[in-house]
């Protein structure tokens, strides 16, 4: 993976921007950048997702500090295993806004992150007492057809589980907290930036201001161990990209008697090689046989539930389109199904041997302009223009 940028870089603020600022670069934004209003923009996406990590990283006060004191570290189990807490980290998509109805498009991006940012950003929690384990989040693969009809898909997941040992506390049986001597218990720690004092969460206790005082075996004190588990997950007809699925509980686990988390399954739904979607409708192009389009007939065309027989008539134009009621996609929320949109492509023939070429320059013979009204008023009109 490339280097990551830095957090305040990448949401274009100063590292002394106040959380009223930050807030207001992030949803500008975030809303610059919404994959609603880039369809299939690839970068834009990439800009959305690292908006949200920097955002989530820096609009906590507890993990900016840690943020600022150890960069990108700060959030990498690998580098910070054995200094507990901040692992894991939860994740802060944007796209959460969506959640109310799954993949929910339009309806003005302005109002949606309005109504998200109104919910009251100011709670602190409890230093010390329990806290709730992080959401996670699972980017699932599935195909074109498995979104279009449902499935079900066992994802297997390791996360970070409430340690059985010490029930979440991180402190061995009998065993009890004494106060945080890099703090001496205030949970703040202050530092020095050449003229400036800042006061910071402690890193050690993390702002509880208290320490366990011999920490569990199982889980090194840190309250939760790595435990992977294999869920199953039901997958609704009708989902497209981007649609989220929660997993309830099946988060991170809480510490100290808190609750676990949930688990977020974000969708990517692949394209089809036939069918492309649009909203619940279906489209896709049928090439057709020249004498098939022009005599008209019976064609075979596909469909979600395999091949189904429309006639055709007589004189069908290559763009001609045939709509097939209810052979779309079932919408997600229940609101019926879409239509299939069969658009008509009249294929030339290539490749004529001898005796194909001389029965169609017979039958050229034995066409006027009535046979092809179209061509012959297009040079009608050209002839015109040079007269
Ligand atoms: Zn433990
Ligand atoms: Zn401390």
């Amino acid at each position: 993976m490339a280097t990551k940028r830095d957090y305040y870089e990448v949401l274009g603020v100063d590292k002394g921007v106040t959380a009223e600022d930050l807030k207001k670069a992030y949803r500008k934004l975030a809303i610059k950048y919404h994959p609603d209003k880039n369809p299939g923009d690839k970068g834009a996406e990439e800009k959305f997702k690292e908006l949200g990590e920097a955002y989530e990283a820096l609009s906590d006060p507890q993990k900016r500090a840690a943020y600022d004191q150890y960069g990108h570290a700060a959030f990498d189990p690998r580098q910070r295993a054995g200094a507990g807490g901040a692992r894991g980290g939860g994740f802060h998509d944007p796209s959460d806004i969506f959640e109310q109805v799954f993949g929910n498009r339009g309806g003005g991006a302005e109002s949606i992150f309005d109504a998200f940012f109104g919910g009251g950003n100011g709670e602190r929690r409890n230093p010390g007492g329990p806290e709730r384990g992080s959401d996670l989040r699972y980017d699932l693969e599935i195909t074109f057809m498995e979104g279009a009809l449902g499935c079900e898909k066992d994802i297997t997941v390791t996360k970070a589980a409430t340690c059985e040992g010490c029930e979440g506390s991180g402190a061995e049986k009998g065993s009890g907290q004494k106060n945080c001597t890099t703090c001496g218990g205030r949970g703040q720690v202050i530092s020095n930036r050449g003229i400036f004092s800042i006061q910071q969460t402690c890193p050690r206790c993390e702002g509880r201001g208290k320490i366990v005082e011999k920490p569990c075996k199982a889980c090194n004190g840190a309250g939760r161990k790595d435990k992977t588990s294999t869920i199953k997950l039901k997958i609704p007809a009708g989902v497209d990209t981007g649609a989220r699925l929660r997993s309830s509980g099946n988060g991170e686990g809480g510490l100290r008697g808190g609750p676990t988390g949930d688990l977020y399954v974000v969708l990517d739904v692949k394209e089809h090689e036939i069918f492309q979607r649009d909203g619940d409708d279906l489209h896709c192009e049928v090439p057709i046989n020249f004498v098939v389009t022009a005599l008209g007939g019976e064609v075979e065309v596909p469909t979600l539930a395999g091949g189904a027989q429309i006639r055709i008539p007589a004189g069908t134009q290559t763009g001609s389109t045939f709509r097939l009621k209810g052979k779309g996609i079932k919408n997600v929320q229940g609101y019926g199904t879409g239509d299939l949109l069969v658009r008509v492509k009249v294929e030339v023939p290539q490749k004529l041997n001898t005796q194909q070429k001389a029965k169609l320059e017979e039958f050229a013979a034995l066409c006027g302009a009535d046979v092809n009204p179209e061509s012959s008023g297009f040079f009608e009109k050209v002839k015109r223009l040079f007269r």
